[in-house]
This record gives structure tokens, C-alpha cells and sequence, in this order.
């Protein structure tokens, strides 16, 4: 028999060892392996866990040494074929290990749980076995120490604070299982005495049960388990443990979903999707619909045609987005075709999700992120709605955008991609506009009531005015007439960029980099304003540069406080607040929508969590108590962020009967982001921030790469940062530019300073050729000093 060799990449990241090993596969395991299993393997003094991702015959190595693979970790392939694929794409898309990308689409309670990593901090106190363990590496097999009875001796040493145990274990999630018992004969006699077990067996005749649970039973005879384990003893019954899943909770309203007669305009939109998926074509849509314009029942209805083609869908929601009415709606059109997932599931209830899929008992996904990853076979659509949203990147490695996973898949699958938003990201507009998107589009609202009217607010006249308070005379007088007409006020703080940057709040001006058109970042050490773009740094003024009043001060509010404030002048109002300290718990979310949907509260006060998805039909007043914050963030997308929370927000408004009204409080009430934000206006934004963008040749016009370097000292940070940017200087061509090294936005994080370059180029052909070898450089030499570098090659904030 030939000999059976499997490729298998092994669950270590590191520069030396991103490839496939070869193993040999011992007989009694081969019927077990195929691409996409784990395996349990020894690699070097270790075992480890590992991913199959080929079988073949030879070997180029001498196959005596061959190591053979221990033991499966599965009994089937927890990765597809596809995914293995799509793995590597994205390995080389941005830059990571392979064991990186395929560990990402496997749920948490899958990921490896064999390993802890075991600190030392003064390895002389410790005794011999442990120095020799130690000495060698530092990460050390935690099960073997188990074996070797030295975990007792290492606690004790952990207690005297000599070593330090970094935990790296994830509980598995175990499936949840229930007792079933099966009828085996419920014809044998009962005793005289035996009146509870006699009720049992007469319903079991009765009804004709098969199998039963103890939930099932006791709906209709009282008993308990000694009952029906007695008739176990008898053979009247047998015993069996099942799986169950974990069932979601959700506390939405039903009556959510309505059938609706789509509009003629939906329709056409509809008719041209569902050609793309009738002829298996990979187009890219782009839906711009207004809010309310019906984009969600677009997507309903083509997920329809999905299943009706036989086919899977994926749909992603942002994750605050992801609301309980959302799910709601989408349970209520596909049932139990639906699988849910979300980060504010349980590391069990995700499992079950994912097994959900995994074992095709759904046929439709509703989640964040992470769910482009669901191992489904046969996708016939993938859809991300909001598909503007930054929360789509993920900020560590692998440091993958979902909306290109989506593509990638759809070119795979041979379907189509929807991304749907009432802003779409500027990328994505250019995208249709060129033609390499279809731009289809919604411009009036399903139920044809208006948008509503949005007023701007000039705060700098409400000062001038004597009103120091952080509402205006406007949003006072608003809000007190819809608390008297009873009708409900949803108010908004931006947090976005929150104190980080310094304005006058006498002129609204803020302090601008003289070379980048970018608010200068305010940092706390040595109270100086930096520019992250170039460098450019000054000390924080004491005077307005513009206007030199003294109001000049790094910027920003609370929650909390505002919560005080509406208490103050408004103490009949019932408030909900709803930011990251009120919903902490898990549910709470949901809570709080469902407390405000039962008009249990007058007001609800939130940051970005509100902004979205939200559709209560008596909010008739929107305020937005600070739309500037966002417009300074440190960042080239700041005019876009700052549209797209606007004009998302006033979507809150007037949805249904009730007319509505939108109040945005701002500095700056004559920026474009905000005059078009209130006109309603994409297209009037989106052509001035395309004029910006070409000026200052940021994306689309030009990419961005950025590069991170870190080291817990500071003057090593800095050094090594030049060095990069020396490299880079040197290693890419002419017409790509270089900018820093600077101190990152957060310049310390978790002890280690941080420093950044930033590559800026319009045709850099030789860039993930170049970064492989500074990765390279950086791993075998730099990595020795402590030195690290990360490198995002499609940065979504900077
Ligand atoms: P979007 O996702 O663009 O914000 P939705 O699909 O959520 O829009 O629709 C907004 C509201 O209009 C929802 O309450 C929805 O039920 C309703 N709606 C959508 N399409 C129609 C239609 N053709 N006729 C009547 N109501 C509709
Ligand atoms: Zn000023
Ligand atoms: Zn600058």
C-alpha cells in the first residue's frame, strides 16, 4: 500500500515555520483525514495542534524521518475547501500567517486548547526540572507539566509572585445535551404500587410515543426522573443523552415583519439582482437607498431567490447594528433557516450557531464580521449591509475587511455580492462610478413620507448668547414640547474622537496641521498637539490661534454628564442611557431597546450604539448634541465618519405617522459634511470630499499602508522606526512616498511605545514583495530585541 503523507500547517505562528509540514499518516487514522481536519501532532519537544490542508503519496523528504500525525482532533473537516483556499488568499492579502487565517474562521470554542503559556520572571528560584524545561523556550506544554506532577511546585511558585501563568486555555464549549428516553416495550405489567410509573406507560400507549424528554412528559403527568429511571430498570424505557442547542433569546416585538407589495422602484432593483443570481454571476452591487427606503426587504426577498435556487445566503450586519428587531425580522421570514452571530452571543451559543451551518440546518446567516466566514458550500449570495462601516476591519491579524472576503467568496461561489448603505463609503461610490460596482439605487423612502427636516444649531451663538449649557435654547424648546405631546426623543453624543483634539469654543476653530489638513491629536505627555500624518508637532495653545480667546481646551463630555444635565432641566423625563457602561451585561442591549420600544422612557440617550438600525415609530425629535467631535478626529475619513453619523441619526426620525425633527448642535455649522448631511445630500458630500481627497492624494486617489513598530522603551521604539522608514525609503520605488516615523495616535499600549510609518502611493507594484522582506527582516533580527512590526495594508482608521 502506498504510503499516505498529509501537508499539515501547524498551529505555531512564526516567521520560521509558515508552511506546510509533511507527516505521515498511520493506517488506523487515514479514513479519518481529509483537507480540513485537525490533527494532533508532535512538533519538535511539543505537540501541537495542527490543520490538514492537503493528502498526497510522496514525499520530497526522507520518509523514514517523517513523524507520524497522533491522533484527530475531529471527526470531520471543520474548514472546507473553500475555506483552505480563501485562507491563503488572505494570508497573502494582508500579510499574516496561514495558521493565522484558518484559526479565524473555526469558532472560539474550536481553537486550540492544549497550551499555556508560562512566564518566568526569575527563573534561578526556581527548582532543576523547571530551569531545564524553561530554559529552552518559554512557552512550555502545559499537559506534560500536568504529567510530571510539577504543577503543584509551579503554583506554589506562582504564589510567592516568582512566575506568572498567562492563561491561554478557552474553555471548550461543550455541546449541551438532554436526557431522552425511548419506549422499548410498554406492554409489560406494572405492580399494583407502581401508580406514577402506570401513568406514564398509559400516556406513553396513549399518545404512542417513541421517545420522549422529562420537559415533554411533564406537561401532562406530574413525575419525576426516580419515575421514569425506575421504568429504565424495568426495560420498559431506555435512557440516551441528546445534543440540544442553546436557544437564543430574543425580546423583540413580532409583529415586526409585515408582507409588503414591494415598491415599483424595489422591484426594478429586485428583477436585476435576482438575474445575477439566476445566471451565477460574481457582480459587485452597490444599493444606495435612503434610510427607509427599503433596503432590508431588498435583501429579504433576495435571500428568498437564494433558496429557492437551492442556494445559501450570507448576510453581514454591523455589530450595533445588530439589533434584536433586525433578528427578529429575519426569524420571522426564514424560521429555523436561520443562524445568528454575534458577539453578544456565549462562546457556546456561538458553537452552536456555527454547528448550525457547519451540519446544513440552516441555509441562511445573520451576523457581524466574522459570519462571512460560515463554512457553507453552496453560497449563492452574500450581503453586507452598511457596508461603510469601519467595525467590517478587523484591527488585529489577520487584518481582514469583510467586504473583500465577501468578493473573494462570491468569485469562488459564482454569485453575486449586495452592499448596501444610505452612505456608502466614499471607496465603494468611486467603485460604482467607474463601473466596477453596479450602483443601484432607492432614493425615496418605501412608505413615501419625507425625510426629515434637520436644523443646525451654531453653539458659538448660543455662548455669544450666554448659554454655557450643552443643550441649546433650540434642542431645550423641543424637547420640552415632545415631552408634552407625549411622543418619544432619541439623543445622541458623539463619541468618535472624543478628547482627543483642542477647539475654541468661542470661534469653533480647531488646531490644524499646517502640511495635512488634519486635526492635530492632543497628548496628554508633555501637552503637545502632534500630527499623525507628518509629524508636525507644537505645544497646545493657551490662546486661539484665530480669534485668542482664552476658551481654548481639548474637547468632550460624557454620557453621565448629559444624563445629569437632561435631569436638571427636564426632571419629569424618564431617561435610558445606553452606552459601554449600561450594556456590559449581556442582554442589556437588548433591554434597553425593548424598555424605550414599550415607551417606558422618554428619552434615549446614547452614543454610535444608537445610531443605527433603530426604528421606533413614536421618536418624532433627534438630537445631536455635539457633531463636531467627529469632524476632527485624526484621520482622513473624519468629514465621511461625520456625514455618515448624521445622516444615519436624522434616519431615526419620523419613520412612520408622526412627523419628525432632527437638531444637530455643531461648531462648525458651515462644513460640507454637515451642510449636506442636513440637505440629505450624498452626492453633493460625496462630490466635495472627492475634490478634498484628490487635493491631498488620500484614498481613493492614492493607497495608504500602515506600519507599526513597538517596543516597551522608547528611544529603542524611535531607533527602530527610523530604520524602517530608512528601509522603506530604499526599497520602494521613486514616486512612493514615506511619511514619519511619528508616535502613534495612542503612543503606549500594554507597556510598549508605538511608532508609525505610513507608505502613500498610487502604483507600487513591488510593495507586498518588499513588506514580506521587511516582515522578514524584522522577524529573524528585530524580534531579538523585542522589537515588533504590524503592518495593515488597507488601514480603515489611522
Ligand atoms: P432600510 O433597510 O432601507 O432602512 P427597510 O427595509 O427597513 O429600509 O424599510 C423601512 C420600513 O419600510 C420598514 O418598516 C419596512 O417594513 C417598510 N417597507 C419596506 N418596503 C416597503 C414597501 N414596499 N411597502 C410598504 N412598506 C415597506
Ligand atoms: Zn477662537
Ligand atoms: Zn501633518
Amino acid at each position: 500500500m502506498a504510503l499516505v503523507i498529509a501537508q499539515v500547517i501547524v498551529d505555531v505562528s512564526t516567521a520560521a515555520i509558515d508552511r506546510p509540514f509533511d507527516y505521515h499518516v498511520p493506517a488506523q487514522l487515514e479514513s479519518f483525514i481529509h483537507p480540513g481536519i485537525r490533527v494532533h501532532i508532535p512538533f519538535g519537544p511539543r505537540k501541537v495542534q495542527g490543520f490538514v490542508i492537503s493528502t498526497s503519496d510522496e514525499t520530497e523528504l526522507d520518509e523514514k524521518k517523517l513523524k507520524p500525525i497522533e491522533s484527530v482532533v475531529d471527526i470531520e473537516p471543520v474548514l472546507t475547501a473553500e475555506m483552505l483556499e480563501l485562507g491563503k488568499w488572505l494570508k497573502d492579502d494582508t500579510l499574516c500567517f496561514y495558521n493565522d487565517t484558518l484559526q479565524v474562521m473555526i469558532p472560539a470554542a474550536l481553537r486550540a486548547n492544549y497550551t499555556k503559556l508560562v512566564k518566568v520572571e526569575n527563573a534561578s528560584v526556581l527548582s532543576e526540572p523547571f530551569q531545564n524545561l524553561l530554559s529552552k523556550d518559554l512557552e512550555v506544554d502545559f499537559a506534560s507539566l500536568e504529567k510530571q506532577h510539577l504543577i503543584q511546585e509551579l503554583k506554589v511558585h506562582l504564589d510567592t509572585g516568582n512566575a506568572t501563568i498567562e492563561t491561554r486555555i478557552r474553555q471548550k464549549a461543550k455541546p449541551k445535551l438532554q436526557t431522552v428516553y425511548h419506549v422499548i416495550d410498554a406492554s409489560i405489567e406494572l405492580s399494583g404500587q407502581a401508580k406514577k410509573q402506570q401513568q406514564v406507560v398509559d400516556w406513553i400507549l396513549e399518545t404512542n410515543s417513541k421517545s420522549f424528554t422529562i420537559v415533554d412528559i411533564q406537561k401532562h403527568v406530574q413525575v419525576a426522573t426516580p419515575v421514569l429511571d425506575a421504568l429504565v430498570e424495568k426495560k420498559i424505557l431506555k435512557k440516551s443523552k441528546q445534543e440540544v442547542y442553546r436557544e437564543i433569546e430574543l425580546l423583540a416585538d413580532t409583529s415586526i415583519d409585515k408582507v409588503v407589495t414591494l415598491t415599483e422602484a424595489q422591484k426594478e432593483v429586485l428583477e436585476t439582482i435576482n438575474r445575477a443570481q439566476q445566471n451565477q454571476k460574481s457582480e459587485t452591487f452597490l444599493l444606495h437607498g435612503i434610510t427607509g427606503s427599503g433596503k432590508t426587504e431588498i435583501y429579504l426577498h433576495a435571500i428568498e431567490e437564494a433558496l429557492a435556487l437551492g442556494k445559501e445566503a450570507i448576510m453581514l450586519v454591523p455589530e450595533i447594528a445588530l439589533t434584536p428587531q433586525m433578528v427578529t425580522r429575519f426569524k420571522m421570514r426564514f424560521g429555523n433557516q436561520v443562524a445568528v452571530m454575534h458577539s453578544g452571543l456565549s462562546v457556546g451559543e456561538k458553537y452552536d450557531e456555527w454547528r448550525k451551518i457547519h451540519r446544513r440546518e440552516v441555509r441562511v446567516v445573520v451576523g457581524a464580521r466574522s459570519a462571512i466566514f460560515a463554512p457553507f458550500e453552496n453560497v449563492g449570495l452574500l450581503i453586507l449591509d452598511e457596508e461603510h462601516e469601519s467595525s467590517y476591519k478587523q484591527e488585529d491579524s489577520p487584518r481582514y475587511h469583510a467586504r473583500e472576503v465577501a468578493k473573494w467568496r462570491a468569485q469562488f461561489a459564482n454569485c453575486p455580492v449586495i452592499l448596501g448603505s444610505a452612505t456608502p463609503s466614499i471607496e465603494s461610490y468611486a467603485r460604482a462610478k467607474k463601473g466596477v460596482y453596479i450602483l443601484l439605487e432607492l432614493p425615496s423612502r418605501a412608505n413615501a413620507k419625507a425625510l426629515p427636516p434637520v436644523d443646525l444649531i451654531d453653539m458659538r451663538e448660543q455662548l455669544k448668547g450666554g448659554n454655557r449649557s450643552m443643550f441649546s435654547m433650540e434642542l431645550i424648546d423641543a424637547i420640552r414640547d415632545r415631552l408634552a405631546k407625549k411622543e418619544q426623543i432619541v439623543l445622541f453624543l458623539n463619541k468618535r474622537g472624543f478628547s482627543s483634539f483642542v477647539l475654541c469654543r468661542d470661534c469653533g476653530t480647531t488646531v490644524q496641521c499646517p502640511n495635512c489638513d488634519i486635526s492635530l491629536t492632543y497628548h496628554r505627555m508633555g501637552e503637545a498637539l502632534r500630527c499623525h500624518y507628518c509629524g508636525y508637532e507644537e505645544l497646545v495653545p493657551t490662546q486661539c490661534p484665530h480669534c485668542e480667546s482664552e476658551h481654548i481646551r481639548f474637547f468632550g463630555t460624557g454620557t453621565q454628564k448629559v444624563e445629569e444635565e437632561i435631569t436638571k432641566l427636564f426632571p419629569e423625563a424618564r431617561t435610558l442611557r445606553m452606552d459601554v457602561d449600561t450594556t456590559r451585561t449581556k442582554g442589556a442591549h437588548e433591554r434597553i431597546l425593548h424598555h424605550f420600544g414599550q415607551r417606558q422612557a422618554d428619552i434615549l440617550l446614547g452614543t454610535q450604539m444608537i445610531a443605527k438600525g433603530l426604528d421606533f415609530p413614536e421618536v418624532t425629535l433627534v438630537g445631536v448634541l455635539n457633531a463636531d467631535t467627529s469632524l476632527h478626529l485624526a484621520d482622513f475619513r473624519a468629514a465621511e465618519k461625520t456625514f455618515q453619523l448624521i445622516t444615519q441619526v436624522s434616519g431615526r426620525a419620523g419613520r412612520h405617522e408622526k412627523k419628525g425633527h432632527v437638531i444637530v448642535q455643531t461648531y462648525d455649522p458651515e462644513h460640507y459634511a454637515l451642510v449636506n448631511a442636513q440637505t440629505h445630500d450624498y452626492l453633493g458630500f460625496y462630490t466635495q470630499e472627492m475634490q478634498m481627497r484628490k487635493a491631498y492624494q488620500y484614498p481613493p486617489f492614492y493607497y495608504l499602508t500602515h506600519i507599526q513598530i513597538s517596543h516597551p522603551e522608547v528611544i529603542t521604539t524611535a531607533d527602530y522606526a527610523g530604520k524602517t522608514a530608512e528601509w522603506l525609503r530604499e526599497n520602494l520605488s521613486q514616486s512612493t512616498a514615506v511619511i514619519g516615523p511619528t508616535a502613534s495616535a495612542i503612543s503606549r499600549i500594554q507597556e510598549r511605545y508605538r511608532y508609525q510609518c505610513m507608505i502613500k502611493y498610487k502604483r507600487e507594484p513591488n510593495l507586498t514583495t518588499a513588506l514580506h522582506q521587511l516582515l522578514k527582516l524584522s522577524r529573524t533580527q528585530w524580534e531579538k530585541q523585542g522589537v515588533r512590526i504590524s503592518i495593515d495594508l488597507h488601514p480603515s482608521t489611522i
